[in-house]
């Protein structure tokens, strides 16, 4: 059994370690941005250490249309910088996690007096490619109406035009901050979920450690280290209020939401990236049998912690596709499942939420908490190589230059041969197939092989292998609820609702004996995931 801060079952003694000691950096928040910091930071030799409330990816890292994109719609407002790094970066994550970043064609439509034309189109997709570097067989290509509707039969042909059809890459931002979180462990970082920063302590009228609370054990602990980061999204003016160091500068969080629908009334093979009646922008993806699409823009000032997607939202994203498609008729009971996130944007007088830029920005305050706010999940290795810059400055640390382009978060050696003997595996062992390793792989990589090597526990190998899977994110994830496993490790509860009945029962009495639940605890974690399921597919 692997001795790691991420293995469950010593997370108690790395936490008492943890208390015992001063790192050189402390972290508030596990998404993408906090998780980015502590693998540049561990990566270059610093002591570093970070925490986060709930489980990891639980904010808006797990809430977004899941893209590793350039952000087109940026050249609009002439954010050419953003473009230009966000583009950069597309191809970096991809190269350092293949199993997890997918090039994905986009089909962008052009339909008669519609916002984009031919011309436009064609040239804002020119500029695009230039300023994220894409190499030439990858260049954008305009295609005639024959060819939009081979590659996509349903889209609306009133109106249509042609499409330019341009290259992006596809992920899964929870899995993306995971493997992140385990890479940095893996270099030395010590990483916990369900620990909630509650208090600074001060040295002289500086940050110089946290009183946080564990919320599995209910119990407090202090943390000393010699710099905080604050990277808690949408929460990063909670923190620097506790700080008392809420400048003028603030967050303005914007909702979207998305939805999730099974592909028999439309069987959508490519993503298409169109543009809705009212002029703003969906997008429309397959995944695994199924395809999500979204997303909704508006500013939002009610809880953070519990955002919900109106009926409003649902209706809107329903009549955005019935627009475009033909015939699909999608009603509320098509959809199977759904997701809203909050985007931390920076406040900018007399801006509407899209106009508001999506660039990232860094706070000093009096008492040197860095805070970070803003960004995009793509540029998530620049905001961190900019951070851990600043850190290591600041704090005369004599830190390694930035080592995080070239580090693969999984090992990666002849992955094709790899993948097709835990097709083989799955066959012959699970009697399962080859989407079975798509779904394994594409969550864990060459791990997969850990989750499969075991023999079936249980007469049903479905069950088994979704047991093994468990088993593995107790002791490499820190998994700590069932809930979590489904929304934040293998996105079942988004992508394959319906398969959760099956394997509950026989999961929570598992996870019941592993964690040392009682009986009422085991009932609370069925209904927890019941619940959850219920209300991703209630609107009110
Ligand atoms: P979060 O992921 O919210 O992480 C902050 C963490 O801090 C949370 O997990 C929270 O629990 C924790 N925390 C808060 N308070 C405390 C505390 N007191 N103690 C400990 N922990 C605490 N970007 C792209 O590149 N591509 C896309 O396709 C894309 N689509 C998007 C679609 C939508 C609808 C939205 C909302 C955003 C999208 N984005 C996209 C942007 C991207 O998702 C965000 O920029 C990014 O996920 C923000 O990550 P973060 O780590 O800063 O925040």
């Amino acid at each position: 059994m692997s001795e790691s801060c991420l293995n469950v079952f010593h997370r108690k003694k790395f936490l008492s370690d943890l208390s015992s000691q001063k790192v050189e950096l402390l972290i508030i928040g596990g998404g993408i941005t906090g998780a980015g910091i502590a693998l540049d930071a561990a990566s270059r030799g610093i002591q570093v250490a970070l925490v986060e409330k709930s489980d990891f990816s639980s904010g808006t890292s797990s809430k977004s249309t899941k893209l590793i994109h350039g952000g087109l719609r940026y050249l609009k407002e002439f954010q050419f910088s953003i473009v230009r790094e966000t583009g950069k970066e597309r191809t970096t994550a991809y190269n350092n996690a293949p199993h997890l970043v997918h090039p994905e064609k986009l089909i962008l439509p052009i339909v008669k007096n519609g916002t984009l034309g031919w011309r436009s189109t064609s040239f804002a997709l020119w500029i695009y490619d230039l300023l994220a570097g894409v190499s030439k067989k990858d260049r954008k290509k305009m295609v005639q109406k024959k060819e939009v509707l081979e590659l996509i039969p349903q889209f609306n042909k009133h109106n249509l035009v042609g499409a330019g059809i341009y290259s992006e890459y596809r992920s899964d931002d929870s899995r993306l901050t995971i493997e992140i979180l385990k890479k940095a462990v893996s270099l030395g970082a010590l990483v916990f979920n369900y620990i909630e920063a509650k208090e600074f302590i001060y040295d002289n009228g500086k940050v110089s450690g946290l009183v946080v609370k564990d919320n599995i054990e209910n119990k407090e602990h202090c943390i000393s280290s010699q710099c905080i980061v604050n990277a808690a999204g949408p929460w990063v003016d909670e923190i620097r209020q506790i700080n008392k160091s809420l400048g003028k500068k603030r967050l303005k969080l914007s909702k979207g939401v998305h939805l999730v629908i099974k592909n028999n009334k439309l069987n959508l093979k490519h993503s298409v990236y169109f543009e809705a009646d009212d002029k703003r922008m969906i997008f429309a993806i397959p995944r695994e049998g199924k395809i999500y699409f979204g997303t909704t823009d508006t500013l939002y000032s009610s809880s953070i912690d519990n955002p919900k997607t109106s009926k409003q939202d649902a209706i809107y994203l329903l009549k955005c596709m019935n627009n475009a498609f033909e015939g699909i008729n999608l009603e509320l009971s098509d959809v199977i499942s759904s997701w809203v996130g909050l985007r931390p944007l920076i406040h900018e007088q007399g801006k509407s939420s899209s106009e508001i830029s999506r660039k990232d920005e860094i706070f000093i305050s009096k008492s040197d908490l860095i805070s970070i706010a803003g960004g995009k999940l793509t540029a998530y290795r620049t905001m961190a190589k900019r951070v851990v810059d600043l850190v290591n400055k600041k704090m005369k640390f004599t830190a390694n230059k930035c080592q995080t382009k070239k580090l693969k978060l999984i090992k990666l050696k002849d992955e094709l041969n790899v993948f097709k003997s835990i097709e083989n595996q799955l066959i012959n062992k699970y009697n399962l197939d080859e989407n079975y390793a798509y779904y394994l792989w594409t969550r864990y990589g060459l791990d997969s092989k850990l989750i499969i090597n075991k023999n079936p526990k249980y007469s049903n190998p479905f069950i088994s292998i979704i047991i093994n899977e468990f088993d593995y994110c107790l002791k490499n994830e820190s998994v700590l609820h069932l809930l979590d496993f489904l929304r934040f490790h293998n996105a079942r509860v988004y992508f394959y609702p319906q398969s959760i009945s099956e394997f509950i029962n026989p999961l929570a009495d598992y996870a019941k004996e592993k964690l040392n639940w009682t009986e009422e605890e085991k009932l609370k974690e069925i209904n927890s995931v019941n619940k959850f399921l219920k209300e991703a597919i209630t609107f009110e």
